[in-house]
């Protein structure tokens, strides 16, 4: 004991995980940059890809279980059906109302700015692939999206990543754990907790893996781009501008709009909230996944924030499916700027009707990368725009999508601080 209480004792400070992400993203780019001006991007490429393919396949393979469990178990611990409707009430106007804020924040920039308007778009020789993976999006109705949110089998759901019906269950399962005989339903809350509690301990052990994860992911993203110096220009000449549209959004939305929500309704210093999120956070930057950032988000929720794991294990689950503030924004701006690359002029109420379907584009997309892209299908479907609009964007998609993909994961953290708030719960935010 008493040497504990020793003079100060130098302690070696270990670099941050989330700084460690940082450098792997600088030092990923630069490895593109670098290794594609000397050897063929084919040739390098395989070396080094197969570290993030890698890192993302971890991330994901403890998503499903996670889920499951958080949610089963979060339903269940809210023990009375009134909590449970309070809590999913609260959550999912939160996430109805800060991703309208985002689609309308989208469309007030693209009308103001006009990137579309003259822009030369000869960049469509990627039409054919998008077309393909489009209309698969197009070929879903609305109606259908809501049908299959009852899974006809838990596994097949499972295996296919699909997270809405996953969490359809587990809602059901958690309310229907607290109507059987109290030995099995603490039978069951036991097992949910131990399996919950060891997916966190393997998540950490993911997460230390990250920055070589996010170093592999970056460099061959990079590198891919940087190979080919005369398209990226173009790129840069005609699409430049929409980028940095989404990127004003984007901004403004995780910058103003939703730190100003964590300071007034979450009474928390929106900074420091941001700082304890940060490795969530440039997780799903480096990922373009929420889904894969979700194992992270909850943890430090918890452990940083001082969310209660029946608030995080329920609201942030919820929130990588649902709620999408990055993604709609986009969703708006693209359409947006698609209609006016073709010089159609949209009415008033096209442009609310784009708003809405953007919210429910955003809904309906998984936390997985370019997927907001493939459902940008629906929302020019929605009001006729040319679905060949999809084959422009996809030239900046990479861009557009690392920054929306933190938004989202960030709109979802802001949720779990406000309504644990709100739920009285004292947190460590401020700490
Ligand atoms: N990549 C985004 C996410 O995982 C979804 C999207 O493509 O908009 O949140």
């Amino acid at each position: 004991m008493a040497t504990e209480t020793h003079t100060p004792k130098k302690t070696k400070k270990k670099l941050a995980i989330h700084w460690k992400i940082l450098i792997g993203i600088g030092l990923g780019a630069a490895a593109g940059i670098l290794l594609s001006r000397f050897i063929p991007y084919e040739t390098w490429s395989p070396w080094i890809k197969w570290a993030g393919d890698m890192f993302l396949r971890a991330l994901r393979m403890i998503v499903i279980p996670l889920v499951f469990t958080s949610i089963a178990m979060g339903v269940a611990g809210m023990g009375s059906s009134a909590a449970l409707g309070r809590i999913a009430g609260k959550t999912i106007g939160y996430y109805v109302v800060t991703t309208l804020v985002a689609a309308t924040i989208g469309l007030t920039l693209v009308n103001l700015v006009k990137p579309g308007v003259g822009a030369e778009l000869n960049l469509t020789e990627n039409v054919s692939t998008v077309g393909a993976v489009a209309g698969s999006a197009e070929n879903v109705s609305f109606i259908d999206q809501i049908v299959h949110i009852v899974p006809a089998n838990v596994f097949e759901s499972g295996a296919k990543g699909d997270l809405l019906p996953i969490i359809f269950f587990a809602i059901i399962f958690g309310l229907f754990m607290n109507k059987v005989e109290k030995k099995h339903s603490d039978t069951l809350g036991g097992v949910l907790t131990a399996i919950y509690e060891v997916i966190m301990k393997i998540t950490f052990a993911i997460i230390q893996l990250a920055p070589y994860g996010v170093f592999a992911i970056v460099a061959t993203i990079v590198g891919k781009q940087a190979g080919d110096p005369a398209a990226l220009w173009g790129m840069v000449k005609s699409l430049g501008v929409f980028v940095l549209v989404v990127w004003g959004g984007l901004l403004i939305q995780g910058g103003l709009i939703l730190p100003l929500l964590v300071r007034v309704l979450g009474k928390q210093n929106p900074w420091k909230h941001m700082s304890k999120m940060s490795t969530a956070l440039l997780t799903a930057f480096s990922t373009c996944s929420s889904g894969a950032a979700l194992p992270i988000n909850i943890r430090d929720s918890q452990e940083k924030c001082g969310v209660s794991q029946r608030i995080a294990s329920f609201v942030l689950p919820l929130g990588s499916t649902i709620n999408m503030n990055g993604t709609a924004l986009y969703e708006c701006v693209a359409a947006i700027f698609i209609a006016q690359a073709y010089g159609i002029e949209l009415t008033l109420v096209q442009q609310i009707m784009i708003v809405f379907t953007a919210l429910l584009a955003a809904i309906g997309t998984a936390g997985i990368p370019m997927a907001g892209m493939v459902m940008l299908a629906i929302v020019l479907g929605a009001v006729g725009l040319p679905l060949e609009g999809v084959g422009i964007v996809l030239a900046v998609e990479q861009f557009c999508d690392m920054p929306r993909t933190m938004i989202n994961t960030y709109g979802d953290s802001c949720g779990a601080v406000i309504i644990a708030h709100s739920e009285g719960e004292q947190l460590t935010v401020n700490d």
